[in-house]
């Protein structure tokens, strides 16, 4: 499915500021919450996740500026380790859960459910980065990767509270979830209120931890994945897999891993997009006669043909000696620039160069 420019999903100019983005996403995600659209609820989802997308990269200024650079973020469509679903995480920052969503759009109190869910958090994405060989481009490459995570306790499924035991009213709060605090001034009673902290604002407390995780819900791993590295990619580039980052508080999803691709250099090679450029350098004498020479390629070997008179700097072309194009797959070439060397030459040499001189009629000097 082809991807609609994201500047034209959120309806702002190319130079729109950080607070026109934000301010047009608020206006279209209110506009297109698939809540509010009933009837045509399958093409209100659609818009929906194009719009969180579009929203997710033009926000933050590093991807910005990738997406202006490269005409995309990550590597969207390859495999099913990466993959495009950034709904939850920018709901949660704009409006906490969805109760907030609910609130204002239908105005009603959720208060009490919400206080409940408050503890609910997505886990903590994961940053990672893997270098890789421009060989390893052409093809593309899977790459192990072994890092550690929070994953849900399995134990006490990630409550925290050990197994057969329940939950207790809070002994601070009393089970509202906040404290009040009031102060006598000479200027009256002032009162002040805030969240609970022994109980974070739920009003509860585990009645015993877990024995595993001690109370957290969570525990570390380690996890060895394979990292799918798609042919063509760029230096920079970040992969993102899904729900491959910690576990969530109090039963929210798993964050995202996102994985930066380092494509390391290829001594005497540079990458322009698809396009790779390398020199060789020849003897004066196998450009003005002509040769075969074998140059190195990501592909190994390969013979070139030399023509007689080889001019110093000539450009050949490999065809398809490239990097794949990220989207089409197709190679670029590869350009090889020929350097003419020329050496003093010894004295047997300069002999014979000097019978060649002067066939041609060339004047030299005597000695
Ligand atoms: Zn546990
Ligand atoms: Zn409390």
């Amino acid at each position: 499915m082809a991807r609609r420019d994201y500047y034209e999903v959120l309806g702002v100019p190319r130079t729109a500021t950080q607070e026109e983005i934000k301010k047009a996403y608020r206006e279209l995600v209110k506009k297109w919450h698939p809540d509010r659209h009933r009837a045509n609820k399958k093409e209100a989802e659609e818009r929906f996740k194009e719009i969180q997308e579009a929203y997710e990269v033009l926000s933050d200024p590093e991807k910005r500026a990738q997406y202006d650079r490269f005409g995309y973020v990550g590597v969207p469509g390859t495999g099913e380790q990466t993959s495009w679903s950034p709904h939850e995480t920018i709901f949660e920052d704009f409006f906490g859960d969805l109760g907030d969503i609910f609130d204002m759009f239908f105005g009603t109190s959720r208060a009490s459910s919400r206080r409940r869910t408050k503890r609910r958090r997505t886990g903590e994405n994961i940053e990672l980065a893997v270098t890789v060989a421009l060989e390893d481009v052409i093809k593309g490459k899977s790459v192990p990767v072994e890092y550690e995570r929070y994953i849900t306790c399995d134990v006490c499924n990630g409550t925290g509270a050990e197994p057969g035991t329940g939950r207790r009213t809070c002994p601070r709060c009393g089970g509202t979830g906040v404290v009040r605090e009031e102060k006598r001034t000479f200027f009256g009673v002032f009162v002040n209120t805030y969240t609970c902290p022994t109980c974070g604002g739920e009003g509860e407390v585990i009645e015993k931890s877990c024995r595993k995780c001690g109370g957290s819900g969570r525990v570390k791993e380690r996890r060895r994945i394979n990292v799918r590295v798609p042919p063509g990619v760029e230096d920079g580039a970040r992969l993102r897999i899904r729900g491959g980052g910690h576990a969530g508080i109090g039963g929210g999803d798993y964050g995202d891993l996102y994985i930066t691709v380092r494509v390391r250099q290829k001594p005497g090679f540079e990458r322009k997009g698809d396009d790779l450029y390398t020199t060789v350098v020849i003897d004066h004498l196998q450009a003005a006669l002509g040769t075969h020479i074998d140059v190195e390629t990501p592909d190994g070997k390969e013979t070139l043909r030399i023509p007689p008179g080889t001019q110093p700097d000539t450009v050949f072309r490999l065809r398809g000696l490239g990097v794949p194009n990220l989207a089409s797959g197709k190679r670029g070439d590869l350009y090889v620039k020929v350097k003419v060397e020329i050496p003093k030459p010894g004295r047997r040499e300069a002999t014979a160069l000097k019978e060649v001189a002067r066939m041609r009629g060339l004047k030299l000097d005597e000695q």
